[in-house]
């Protein structure tokens, strides 16, 4: 069942739905409140109901209607998928035993164990998942603000922001400067800003081919940093500019009104300015209290149980667990282990040693894949990384079409796992 705000705020209980929630009814059965449905948020919310076999109420909660993954948009980005491709309903999960309610979460309440939401309506629970993403430091890259992402998007939450970059690429002047100011660690899917780069150059080798890309950085390297140059000589000639901090890359004030970035004092007129800020958890986290002071949200390995409050899970991008990259696979494996963590506690269900693994393909051109991945368990007070794997430079064109071609069957798999 899908309640939306509007509904709720409707008045009736037959307009409202309410008096289809069980949680919100009480009829006695445990209930888990999950806050975010992305990657993390819908998988746990998927396998709570359809492990525990009606013995769970399952909630979630989430902003938008349908969520557009992060994941792909760069192929979007460089004409190869359709926007449409990369959005997916909960009308699957709805069906299969969770109560889905479209609105935004406002406040958690720790003690009394109760979720807030914008259109007014409490939720109780007895176990609560949050899973809300990523939010920006507004002031990480001086001059850029929330407001300035209408000029100069950071297309780093899917939807929207995606498509808007797409269209400012497109309407580049011929021989135009495209600037991407690349995030300092830690951040969501870390090799995704020189993916999304590969796929700009290959959109503007057709349609703008003396243009430029400059990326300004503030790390001194980056995820399948030796695969990306090999690429980026192979395909697109002079077209991508990789300027380190040595460079000035660290040193990035932008001017969203003039469109111009300010290059440790330099000033410089760009066309298109894709400004991806440094990130921290989902505002909810912080609000809740689970967030320390790196602005993430502390777990114990073995379960993703939050650090702080021993009720609430944090999973994905929020959480802080150790040597995982902030990814879709990394926080739909981490599901699963909270998934059977929860139902473990509330109805006596058997629990096995937590694994993870993550796997992340990256584009270099059409056909072209490359990949990194792990597996991982719990070590300590943190998960480590057991054995890892990473492609090749100098591969052949057989091989890279057989990652690539993995890419789109992993793709498939992971939407159908989260969304049903
Ligand atoms: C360009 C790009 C490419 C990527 N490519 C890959 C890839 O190839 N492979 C890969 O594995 N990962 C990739 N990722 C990373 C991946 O998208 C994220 O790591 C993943 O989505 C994290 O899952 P999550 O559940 O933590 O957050 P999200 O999937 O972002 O889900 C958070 C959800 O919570 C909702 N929400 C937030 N706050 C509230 C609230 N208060 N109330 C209600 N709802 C709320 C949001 O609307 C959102 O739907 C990529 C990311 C980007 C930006």
């Amino acid at each position: 069942m899908i309640l939306t705000r509007r509904a709720l705020i409707a008045g009736s209980a037959a307009a409202t739905g309410l008096v289809y929630a069980p949680a919100l009814l009480g009829q006695g059965k445990p209930r888990v409140v999950v806050i975010g449905g992305g990657a993390g948020g819908a998988t746990v919310a998927r396998y709570l109901a359809k492990d525990a076999a009606g013995a769970l109420d399952v909630t979630l909660v989430e902003a938008e209607p349908a969520y557009a993954t992060c994941f792909f948009s760069n192929l979007y980005l460089g004409g190869l998928r359709d926007f449409d491709s990369l959005v997916h309903g909960y009308d699957r999960l709805a069906a299969g035993n969770v109560t889905v309610i479209n609105d935004l979460a406002t406040a958690v309440d720790r003690e009394a164990r109760r979720v807030t939401l914008a259109g007014g309506q409490v939720l109780d629970y007895d176990r609560l998942v949050l899973s809300p993403g990523i939010d920006f430091v507004e002031d990480s890259v001086p001059g850029w603000s929330l407001a300035a992402a209408e000029t100069m998007p950071h297309a780093y939450k899917g939807g929207a922001q995606t498509e808007l970059l797409k269209r400012m690429i497109q309407a580049m002047p011929q021989g135009g400067v495209f600037a991407m100011v690349a995030p300092p660690n830690p951040y969501r899917c870390p090799p995704a800003p020189y993916e999304r780069v590969c796929m700009i150059a290959h959109l503007l080798n057709q349609t703008n081919p003396t243009a430029k890309i400059i990326i300004l950085d503030p790390k001194e390297k980056f995820s399948k940093q030796a695969l990306f140059e090999e690429g980026w000589g192979k395909y697109y000639n002079d077209m991508i500019q990789w300027i380190n901090p040595e460079f000035g890359g660290a040193d990035v004030a932008v001017r969203p009104d003039s469109m111009e970035v300010v290059i440790e004092g330099e000033v410089q007129k760009v066309d298109c300015c894709n400004v991806i800020p440094a990130q921290v958890a989902g505002g909810i986290a912080a609000q809740a209290g689970l967030t320390d002071e790196t602005g993430w949200a502390p777990v114990h390995p073995d379960s993703m149980k939050s650090r702080i409050d021993g009720n609430i899970w944090i999973l994905g991008d929020s959480s802080a667990q150790g040597d995982m990259p902030k990814s879709a696979f990394s926080a739909n494996s981490q599901a699963k282990v909270a998934a059977m963590a929860i139902r473990g506690e509330l109805i006596g269900s058997r629990v096995f040693p937590a694994k993870y693994s993550n796997s992340c393909w990256s584009l270099i051109a059409p056909e072209d894949g490359v990949k990194l991945g792990a597996s991982y368990e719990p070590s300590g007070d943190r998960i480590a990384s057991v054995d890892s794997f990473i492609s090749d430079t100098g591969e052949d064109a057989a091989l890279r079409k057989l990652t690539y071609e993995e890419s789109f069957g992993w793709y498939a798999g992971i939407t159908a796992d989260i969304f049903g």
